[in-house]
């Protein structure tokens, strides 16, 4: 990533909007914002996947749920962040992993430009396609500040987005319960 282009950007920004850069307060801004959008991006460059090639086998073929992981990512159409919270359930077949796994992918994924709806389905996507899962659900619970500081600024409205896959999907009662499991 490129730090010092990112304080050339910020600077100007800072110009357009009629500010000073050089004033006391801003003066170390551009380089503070700089490292912030190296932490607020360093999924960018990670593959999410290396988290989970680690499985091991274990012959337990009911839900594993892991709720109330807290996110933070950025929105890539005003870079506004959004978090909320990641709940993960998958039914394994014959693979699962360490449970803080589900929380690094959520992370990688996360620390990205990102939309939520994205971030749903492209997490519920790896696990299933990684963990060779009968079925994936995963729900993501979010408030973006792009709407709740701007705009409409609906202050505490929650956007929720769901993605299922597999047996998660096609089989009504599996769907059901694992919703059930999410939502508590
Ligand atoms: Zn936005």
């Amino acid at each position: 990533m490129d730090l010092k282009q990112i304080e050339k950007a910020v600077r100007e920004i800072l110009i357009a909007v009629g500010e000073d850069p050089e004033r006391e307060g801003l003066r170390n801004t551009p380089s503070r914002v700089a490292r912030m959008y190296g932490e607020l991006f360093d999924g960018l460059k990670q593959d999410p996947a290396r988290h989970l090639v680690s499985s091991f086998t274990e012959h337990y073929d009911e839900m594993v749920v892991l709720r109330d992981i807290p996110f933070n990512s950025m929105c890539e159409h005003h870079l506004m962040p959004f978090e909320g919270k990641a709940h993960v359930a998958y039914l394994p077949d014959g693979k699962v992993v360490g449970i803080s796994k589900l929380a690094r992918v959520v992370d990688d994924f996360a620390h990205r430009p990102q939309v939520q709806e994205r971030l749903t389905s492209q997490i519920a996507d790896l696990l299933m396609e990684s963990l060779q899962a009968k079925g994936v659900a995963v729900m993501i619970e979010a408030t973006h500040t792009c709407m709740t500081c701007r705009g409409i600024k609906k202050a505490g409205s929650m956007m929720v987005t769901s993605a299922v896959r597999g047996r998660c999907k096609a089989d009504a009662r599996t769907r059901g319960e694992v919703m059930a499991l999410l939502r508590r």
